[in-house]
């Protein structure tokens, strides 16, 4: 038994349920596959679409998405740690690279950062302290900063 995912020109999804595709492809040609809703004749194959979702397609007055083809990623970013890993500690990896390729400025933090915003500095990474309205300024400056875990937690991390 073979189950397809079809579809007519006025995108009502079905399933048929066929012995063979070539038992569909005969039944297609004498227009024996019909729309259960509109009987329309003129039905196509879908793309072996996910089945998740599927059921609200068939609600009335609810218009199919057509815009996205069944076989498109439409998620948005994600990231897979590797099998087993443990997420405290590539948060850790990740924030060690960071103080690895930054340049610890300390206090001027605010002042370095606009400084290589604004082209009077040369281009870097760089990391440091800085206040919750400091912060506030810089991102209003469109200098786009990310705040770590406090210095004093990391030490004993760093050399
Ligand atoms: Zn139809």
């Amino acid at each position: 038994m073979l189950v397809l995912n079809l579809a007519c020109r006025h995108d009502h999804r079905f399933e048929g349920w066929f012995g063979s595709a070539a038992d569909f492809e005969s039944q297609l040609e004498r227009h024996l596959v019909a729309c259960p809703i509109c009987a329309d004749t003129n039905i196509s194959r879908m793309l072996s679409a996910p089945r998740l979702n599927v059921s609200h397609l068939r609600d009335e007055g609810r218009e199919p998405r057509r815009s996205e083809p069944p076989t498109a990623p439409t998620a948005g970013a994600v990231t897979k740690l590797p099998d087993g890993g443990n997420l405290q500690a590539q948060v850790w990896a990740a924030i060690q690279q960071v103080i690895a390729n930054t340049e610890d400025v300390g206090n001027r933090f605010a002042d370095e950062a606009r400084r290589i915003h604004y082209g009077e500095a040369e281009e870097r990474g760089i990391r440091g302290q800085a206040s919750q309205s400091e912060r506030e300024e810089l991102a209003d400056e469109g200098i786009a900063v990310m705040s770590l875990p406090s210095p004093e937690s990391l030490k004993g991390t760093i050399q």
